[in-house]
């Protein structure tokens, strides 16, 4: 799919809407927009493809899925989910910019200025803007609750998807997984799979974030033991993760810690282009009818804060569209 516009690089354009972010959120937005008439609908990425985070996480034969989306009783893997968004929008008229990134926005002037790859620094203004920026893990330190030392073999689900579905790297064999999403499950199920021994995952809830359908799902693969109501994690090891303290007499040897989960919004943005954002939560300050603090700004998707499914943050997209329309109306 190849939407992008021939832009003027100094030359600023008005678009109708501007979407920031083409993940599922971004693009239930813009086709939703597209298919009630509403033109030049402009989705900005900074990637070089459509579909956000399902799109990273691309199924290697033989392996445990990254990500899967239950949808009319059939599991989808992240390409097939992505097609899916991508033959919607290309039913639409909606104006792709790929390889864009958006480094600022101006709340006022309903103004956002993009770094282009291929056209360079240029502003664009609309008659509405929604952010679908999305969210990523705290890092560590953010987290508050994972303390003592930092030995090597700290990582985050990224990190261990990159090693083991891209690399045919294994670097560890007693996993010991902080946090204990959908993504926590399935780093469980890839390790396993992968050779290393069943992992433990821990968390502070009571219960696991991931819902009982999603755990049955990644048994077939490997069924991690559990610790819940955890208060604080003890790295304990100097050059390298040799275990974590979890209460005064319990310490669970292991040889590598996966971080997942624990989100949050990305919304600093926002947060310097003038939008209200609440602090230390960082999420946006949303008001009735999807409004942001400044007229004509909308959020759609992870961005609002929490950890939601793809499907979930496609509707979302399209709900946030209709407040759009109410407000252009
Ligand atoms: C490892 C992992 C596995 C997951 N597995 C599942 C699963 O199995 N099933 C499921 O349903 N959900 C899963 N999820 C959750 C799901 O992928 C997300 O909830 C969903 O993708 C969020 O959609 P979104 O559109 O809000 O944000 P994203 O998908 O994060 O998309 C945001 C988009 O905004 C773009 N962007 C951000 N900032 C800028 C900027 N400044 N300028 C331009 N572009 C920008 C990004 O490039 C990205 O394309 C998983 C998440 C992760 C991290």
């Amino acid at each position: 799919m190849d939407k992008r516009t021939n832009l003027n690089l100094s030359g600023r354009k008005h678009a109708r809407v501007i979407i920031v972010g083409a993940g599922p959120a971004g693009i239930g937005a813009a086709v939703a927009l597209a298919r009630k008439g509403i033109r030049p609908v402009v989705l900005i990425d900074r990637a070089s493809n459509v579909g956000g985070i399902p799109a990273l996480c691309k199924k290697k034969p033989g392996a445990v899925p990254t990500f899967v989306s239950w949808l009319h009783g059939r599991a989808l893997v992240g390409e097939q989910f992505v097609a899916g968004l991508e033959a919607r929008l290309a039913e639409t008229d909606v104006e792709v910019w790929l390889d864009s990134l958006v480094v600022e926005i101006h709340a006022a002037e309903r103004r956002v200025t993009v770094a282009s790859r291929a056209k360079g620094k240029l502003d664009i203004s609309a008659d509405a803007v929604a952010l679908a920026c999305g969210s990523r893990e705290r890092s560590v330190a953010e987290r508050g609750w994972l303390t003592g030392s930092r030995p090597a073999r700290v990582f985050f689900t990224k990190h261990l998807f990159d090693f083991i579905d891209g690399n045919d790297i294994l670097p560890m064999r007693r996993s010991i997984i902080v946090g204990s999403d959908l993504v926590a499950y399935s780093a469980a199920a890839k390790l396993s799979v992968s050779g290393a021994g069943q992992s433990i995952v821990l968390d502070r809830r009571r219960r696991p974030e991931c819902n009982v359908f999603q755990r049955l799902y990644f048994n077939f693969w490997s069924r991690p033991k559990w610790h819940g109501s955890i208060q604080e994690v003890q790295v304990k090891g100097l050059g390298s993760v040799e275990g974590v303290k979890i209460s005064d007499k319990k310490v669970l040897t292991c040889d590598s810690i996966v971080v997942s989960g624990n989100l949050i919004p990305n919304t600093e943005l926002a947060l310097l282009g003038g939008l209200e954002v609440r602090l230390p939560s960082r999420l946006l300050e949303i008001g009735p009818g999807n409004r942001l603090s400044s007229p004509g700004w909308f959020a759609a998707g992870n961005i609002r804060g929490g950890f939601h499914s793809a499907q979930w943050c496609y509707l979302s997209g399209k709900k946030v569209a209709r407040s759009v329309l109410k407000y252009l109306a």
